[in-house]
């Protein structure tokens, strides 16, 4: 294509809220054969909402959740979030209501001087949290993070984790002073459009692939729902990259749709990045193109751009 062309090209990607950054990106997209979405805040509205919390110990209800809440109250995780909302609520109005309109934000600041003291927070990269209260150890997060402490995940849990994680549902696990004391569950709703988009590329003749640090359970669900065959899931934070790797073979052009921090290695290493405009500064700095829309069609939009631009003069 002439400069011109590339020129025209780019104008009307921006004009469609697709940046592109150079003539290179928009010309080996033309040749993408696989996108590997990122699942959570990607294929997911990245909105997570605690659904349900059950206490498998003696401990009263609105105890677990201070306990929870206190240890998740220094974590930056999207899940943390869910679940400060959700036991800032029940402490508040006595129950799980997250829809009720009120003004969080000064609840919030509130709920968070009520807490307990923590002491010895630390984030585990694919894990979750622990942390000390009341001098007791605290772990919150997946089974990998239990069983690695030598905390007891009774068939019960199990049973009820995997009832979650089969409706795509994350469940997350509390231990307190080595004891499992409870389960909360955590729903991420796909995209609206995120099935149409799959489903448009197959049709392009594009393979997707999600990839995320969920269970495999809860990934599988997803990836069924969103009309994904090819699933990579329990994949630790520095393991996206290797991922795209593995798709790099022979002429296979490989492009990353990610939003979030642990994305941008795997964005950067994908033959085209594609970050969501929402997504973390880090993530937008990596890609080669950016979606300000935060729509998903706008993956086939960049893709059509591509091949309409370069197919004619070959
Ligand atoms: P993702 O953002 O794709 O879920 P992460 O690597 O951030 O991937 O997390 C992987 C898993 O580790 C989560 O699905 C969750 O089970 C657990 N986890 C991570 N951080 C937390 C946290 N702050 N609280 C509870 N669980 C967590
Ligand atoms: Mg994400």
């Amino acid at each position: 294509a002439t400069p011109t062309a590339v020129m025209v090209a780019t104008g009307i990607g921006a004009n469609n809220g697709v940046l592109i950054k150079g003539g290179d990106a928009l010309e080996r997209a033309q040749k993408i054969n696989f996108v590997v979405f990122d699942k959570t805040g990607t294929l997911t509205q990245g909105k997570a909402t605690v659904t349900t919390a059950k206490v498998f110990s003696g401990m009263d209800r609105g105890e677990f959740l201070k306990l929870v809440a206190s240890a998740e109250a220094s974590s930056e995780h999207h899940l943390a979030k869910a679940i400060l909302k959700y036991a800032c609520h029940f402490h508040f109005f006595d129950e799980a209501s997250t829809t009720k309109d009120v003004q969080t934000h000064v609840l919030e600041s509130k709920f968070l001087g009520w807490l307990f003291t923590v002491s010895d927070f630390s984030a585990l990269p694919g894990r979750g949290i622990r942390c000390f209260i009341d001098g007791k150890h605290v772990l919150v997060g997946n089974r990998k993070l239990m069983t690695e402490n030598q905390v007891t995940i009774s068939s019960d849990v199990e049973n009820f984790v995997v009832e979650l994680e089969e409706s795509a549902k994350t469940g997350i696990l509390v231990s307190y002073d080595n004891e499992l004391i409870g389960v909360l569950g955590v729903a991420d709703p796909l995209k609206r459009e995120a099935a149409v988009v799959v489903e448009g590329l197959v049709k392009m003749g594009v393979t997707p692939v999600m990839v995320t640090g969920d269970n495999w359970r809860t990934a599988q669900a997803v990836a069924k729902e969103v009309g994904i065959s090819d699933v990579r899931a329990e994949v630790m934070p520095a393991g996206k990259a290797d991922v795209i790797h593995s798709f790099q073979k022979g002429r296979n052009v490989v492009a990353m749709v990610g939003d979030g921090i642990n994305d941008s290695p795997a964005l950067a290493a994908a033959d085209v990045g594609i970050a969501i405009g929402a997504g973390t500064d880090i993530a937008i700095e990596a890609a080669d193109y950016v979606l300000m829309r935060n729509n998903l069609e706008d993956v086939i939009t960049a893709i059509d751009l591509s091949r309409k631009t370069f197919a004619r003069i070959r």
